[in-house]
């Protein structure tokens, strides 16, 4: 193997050694998320830190999530292959990669057009086109593909967007982190009941901000 794919293997092996002995994650979750490589998701300078136990910077001035926590939402989201399923934040593709792996077909909502086309790039490197990455704004959800089972959000907005809430079903989970930009956000998982929700928290994170509208 060339060296620095073996480099890169190596730091690989040790984050998720790292991140299976935390406990926090079921089998297939850590599955799905050592099957994507993260080197395709960042950039060419960045790959040495792709293994990195951090967010890392994207294009457009965003950010690649950290490995365990797409792992910690996916793992409260709870997904079946057969669920509809939402992602606010393409970002990168990453976390749709991961969601790809273990749903039938990820809808993936992204407000930059820029980062619609790297994405769509990166997926490029993956066996399978399982998912649609659509440019628009997140905070008026995917009419078109309601209700969802499960809705997965990237960005942080001060309170639960209410078209996200209206389009999902009774009984369905929404993963998002709450609270102001630039400081710590807490990380909910929220479940639709029949005429209210209930939210349980899964910690603190720092994510960017949810904006309104397209670029
Ligand atoms: N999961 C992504 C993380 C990307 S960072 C990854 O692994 O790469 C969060 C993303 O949310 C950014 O790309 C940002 O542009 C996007 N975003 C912010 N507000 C949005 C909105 N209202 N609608 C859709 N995407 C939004």
């Amino acid at each position: 193997m060339h060296l620095k794919n073996k480099q890169i293997a190596e730091s690989k092996a040790r984050l998720f050694e790292k991140i299976e002995q935390s406990g926090v994650l079921s089998t297939s979750t850590l599955k799905a998320l050592a099957s994507v490589d993260r080197e395709n998701y960042v950039d060419e300078k960045l790959v040495p830190q792709a293994y990195d136990d951090s967010a890392l910077p994207i294009q457009a001035g965003q950010t690649i999530s950290q490995v365990l926590i797409v792992g910690i939402m996916i793992e409260a989201l709870n997904i079946s292959w057969e669920d509809k399923l939402l992602e606010i934040g393409t970002g990168s593709g990453y976390q749709t990669a991961v969601l790809a792996r273990l749903n039938r077909r990820v809808f993936s909502i992204e407000r930059f057009l820029e980062l619609v086309h790297v994405a769509e790039k990166n997926l490029e490197s993956e066996p399978n086109n399982n998912y649609t990455i659509i440019h628009a704004d997140g905070y008026e959800g995917f009419t078109s593909q309601s209700p969802f089972d499960k809705i997965i959000v990237s960005a942080a907005s001060e309170n639960i967007p209410d078209k996200l809430l209206q389009q999902m079903k009774v009984g369905g989970i929404m993963v998002l982190p709450l609270g102001q930009e630039g400081q710590t956000q807490e990380l909910l998982k929220v479940i639709k009941t029949e005429d209210s929700y209930t939210t349980h928290s899964l910690g603190f994170v720092k994510f960017v901000p949810m904006l309104k509208g397209t670029v």
